[in-house]
This record gives C-alpha cells, structure tokens and sequence, in this order.
C-alpha cells in the first residue's frame, strides 16, 4: 500500500457582503446582517465535498472608524453560528481592515489574505477558487494563480452588466448566486467541459469566456 502523500488542498475563498450576506453599505451594526437563506446549504455541500472554505472579506469600515474592530468578529462569529445550525462550516474568516490609501498587502485584490490563509491552513492557491460579487474579486482570484467565479448577487449584477466587458481576464464562472457558484463549482471540479452556463453582458465576446482565451 502507498503512503498517503500530504498535499496542500485547493480552497473555496468566499466574499462576505453581496455573496454570503446582503450587501448593505458598512455593515456597521449586527442588526443589519441579513444571511442569505441559501448561503448555509451552499457552503455545506463545499463542506461535504471535502473543499476547505475561507472568507475574505474588505472591511475599509474599521480603518475610517466607521466600524469597530470588535463588530466584524461580532459578524463573522454570528454567520458561524447561524451556519452549524445548518451543518455547514467556515473553515476560517480572515478580513482587510485598512483603506486603500494605507498601502496595505491584504486589501483585495491583493492577494495577502489569501497568503496568509494558505500559510495557516496549508492550501494550495493554484487552481483554487474566489467567490464574489466584485470586479476585485475576480482580480483576485487570478492575482492569486486562482480561478474566479462571479455571483450576480450584491454588486454582481452591476458590475457584470455595465463593466464586465472592461475586466482584463473574465471571470471562469458566472452564477446567479452562492447556491448556483457553488455547483457550477463542484461539477467543473468533477469536468471542467460540463459548465457552459454563463451570463453574458451585453456587448461581451462569448469567444472570451470559459476556455476561449
Ligand atoms: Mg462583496
Ligand atoms: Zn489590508
């Protein structure tokens, strides 16, 4: 028999606002977290799959004092909470709290939560994966040598509608939202030629998208 080989594990990196939850400006107060209903099922199958599940999240709010550092665990701690209620499970949540103007190495796109989460949970961020509702999120899934799915939750509408067409790389996946991605996600995982189901923008170039650059 062979030694079981240990091998880093590619990961599912989720966005918080707009993918797992409502986008509602600052979350500045835990009454305004509203969870998606199929959010917890989305990332319980993820679970059931055997795909570790990270969040990473731009937080600017903290940074402009807007926020206090303690709320975003306060969030975070409630998703959590309300996701084992569903058997489903985060493996770790890791946020930005710093502004653009900071020069930070962890605000998205840039790829430092990602690093430090592959670090700290031995994941591979080759061929893995970023969920989210933002140009910035596709960024950086590709800054990162992942692969980007966008959800039309949230931002994701508007910004595959009126700047899609702009993005230097688009997205591997488009998905109506979390429940949607996270399917697209597994069967592409099991063959990557089955996912065809892609949402143009107007005005896109079909040749483009989905293994046609
Ligand atoms: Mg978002
Ligand atoms: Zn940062």
């Amino acid at each position: 028999m062979t030694q079981p080989r240990a091998r880093c594990s590619r990961a599912v990196f989720l966005d918080r606002d707009g993918t797992i939850c409502e986008e509602v400006g600052y979350l500045n107060h835990i009454s305004r977290l509203r969870i998606f209903p199929f959010a917890a099922p989305a990332v319980r199958r993820l679970n059931e799959a055997g795909l570790p599940v990270i969040v990473v999240t731009n937080q600017s709010g903290v940074a402009r004092g807007i926020i206090p550092p303690a709320l975003v665990d306060e969030v975070h701690d409630t998703i959590q909470r309300e996701f084992a209620a569903c058997g489903a499970r985060i493996d770790a949540f890791y946020a930005c709290t710093h502004r653009r103007e900071d020069g930070c190495d962890c605000r998205k796109p840039l790829t430092g939560l990602m690093k430090r989460a592959a670090r700290e949970h031995s994941l591979e961020l080759q061929g893995s994966w970023v969920v989210g509702d933002r140009g910035a999120d596709v960024q950086l899934a590709h800054n990162a040598g992942a692969r980007g799915v966008l959800v039309l939750t949230g931002y994701g509408r508007g910004e595959w509608e009126w700047h899609g067409t702009e993005w230097p790389r688009p997205p591997e996946i488009v998905a109506d939202d979390l429940a949607a991605a996270v399917e697209l996600v597994l069967q592409y995982e099991a063959d990557p030629r089955r996912v065809a189901a892609v949402t143009l923008p107007a005005g896109a170039d079909p040749s483009r998208l989905l293994g046609g650059r």
